[in-house]
């Protein structure tokens, strides 16, 4: 759906717009606010680029998927948000229309060391993917089995259950990557 990384915060903040949040906010903006975002939506750089669409749910509209982003140095956000900004105006939460307000303020003559220092702490705050190899074989080892064993092209059926255990358990610990525990982490339903 839509995700919101601000670095501004201590630490910082994800927000996450779900499928239900924009169903119920949509056609909720005035037109002169939605311009005022879309201006400092606009004026904003590249961040990752996914080569992958999606179909708009509300009109079909081929837009970006939702971890395409684009970044100010200091928020980056799902590209799409534009897209349902602008065309189905989507009213925002409070806190984050405050948050993009603001920083359209900050935006001019950024230096690129401040992109430099934005993606270094977005690096910082992944999970660790070899302590996430630990603790899946460790997980694997509490049920009776070796990781090395259902690795093997005959055990993989036992590799792919055991993986999907222990994402469901992991589930609220990882979100897109990004370790939980070094954010705080805001899912808006409505
Ligand atoms: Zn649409």
């Amino acid at each position: 759906m839509i995700q919101i990384l601000d670095i501004t915060t201590k630490p910082p903040t994800i927000h996450y717009l779900t499928k239900k949040y924009i169903e119920k906010n949509i056609g909720k903006n005035s037109v002169n606010q939605s311009q005022t975002l879309i201006s400092f939506l606009n004026n904003s750089k590249e961040g990752a680029i996914v080569m992958n669409t999606e179909k708009c749910t509300f009109c079909q509209e081929e837009i970006s998927d939702e971890d395409s982003t684009k970044n100010d140095g200091f928020i980056e956000w799902s590209k799409r948000l534009k897209h349902f900004i602008e065309k189905h105006h989507l009213k925002l939460p409070k806190e984050i229309e405050t948050l993009f307000l603001e920083r359209k303020l900050l935006l001019n003559n950024l230096d690129d060391s401040v992109f430099v220092d934005f993606y270094k702490t977005k690096n910082s705050l992944f999970y660790n993917t070899e302590l996430y190899e630990k603790e899946f074989s460790d997980f694997v080892r509490e049920k009776g089995f070796d990781l090395k064993e259902i690795e093997k092209p005959d055990n993989y059926h036992l590799y792919e259950k055991f993986d999907l255990e222990y994402n469901d358990l992991r589930k609220d610990a990882i979100f897109k990557s990004f370790d939980l525990s070094k954010v705080n982490f805001i899912k808006y339903e409505e």
